[in-house]
């Protein structure tokens, strides 16, 4: 989607230096209780920088030099063009580089689908917004059938992405800095007006399917030639989305065997629409088939599932 708020972006941009750096308090109370400090998983097949970066999972804030972006606008359709981050969204937040590598120069945004809170803000999530189709502001996201939610899930998956990325090289921005009952969204709208805002020069939604029980594997959602909303990311997405494939593959992930295609092409996801560089979304692998699940709520899995995205990332990175 073209925005012709850029301008007030930008404003906003240089008014707001985003210099705010997190305090141990505010990761203590971000980080997922999910989220272990002691787990060494073990990536077998990756790529040496890959297995250097996996190391220990420390808390959600380890690893990159967290600073808060300041929260921009967000479409909110037709009538209302843009309007500022409600206080009850969990805040954008950015991560630089830990050392030169692959990545550097690249500036690459993250978005964890989801968040916790949303099912405990019922009547804000459900508030219809338009995205190129009227859609509600965001959902609760599914679960895999003990109860491990898809938005705890997808939380992890980004923080483990995003110190692979960050000790290769890139810029991390990513849209939620925390996984909160107290919080909700950001609305889809908002995740995909993101990454031009913070001159990313692509995105990758995390997500998991709930898709059904007896099939499993990964799949990957990018948009359709939509005038007016996708027509200056459709084919880069289409490119992004091929190489998360590829990388996907590369840790022994295989296309969802519920699906006649690994590549969906899409034209009602308000966050691929709403969003102005390539963007795909990634379906990880299905929490409702038992097998995926367990990968899910293993901390092991969940690092395997983002040394896949890395190499994703690291093959689009390389093409483009
Ligand atoms: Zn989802």
């Amino acid at each position: 989607m073209r925005m012709t708020t850029a301008g007030i972006a930008l404003l906003l941009a240089a008014a707001v230096p985003a210099v705010v750096v997190l305090g141990t308090g505010a990761a203590s109370t971000a980080a997922p209780a999910s989220v272990s400090t002691t787990a060494a998983p073990v990536v077998a097949a990756a790529a040496p920088s890959v297995l250097r970066a996996a190391g220990p999972v420390p808390s959600s804030w380890e690893g990159g030099h967290a600073v808060a972006v300041a929260p921009r606008w967000w479409p909110q359709g037709k009538a209302h063009p843009s309007a500022a981050w409600p206080a009850l969204w969990p805040k954008p937040v950015a991560f630089s580089p830990m050392r030169k590598g692959p990545l550097s120069g690249l500036v690459i945004a993250l978005d964890p689908g989801h968040d916790i809170g949303n099912r405990s803000h019922v009547s804000l999530i459900n508030k219809k917004y338009w995205v190129g189709l009227t859609k509600t502001c965001n959902t609760t996201g599914t679960a895999t059938n003990a109860g491990y939610p898809e938005a705890t899930y997808n939380f992890d998956v980004v923080a483990r992405l995003r110190r692979l990325l960050v000790a290769n090289g890139a810029t991390v921005v990513v849209t939620r800095d925390r996984n909160s009952a107290s919080t909700y969204g950001p609305c889809v709208g908002a995740r995909g007006a993101f990454p031009s805002q913070e001159k990313a020069a692509f995105m990758v939604q995390i997500h998991a399917d709930g898709g059904p029980a007896s099939g499993r594997g990964f799949h990957v959602i990018a948009p359709a030639l939509y005038q007016g909303y996708t027509d200056d990311m459709y084919i880069g997405s289409r490119a992004l989305g091929n190489a998360m494939v590829v990388g996907m593959r590369t840790q022994g992930f295989r296309p969802a065997t519920y699906l006649s295609k690994v590549v969906q092409i899409r034209k009602d996801q308000g966050g691929l629409n709403t969003s102005d560089v390539p963007t795909v979304t990634v379906e990880t692998l299905n929490m409702r088939n038992a097998a995926d699940a367990r990968l899910a709520m293993s901390s092991a899995g969940r690092q395997k599932v983002a040394a896949a995205l890395y190499a994703g990332i690291l093959r689009y990175a390389r093409t483009r």
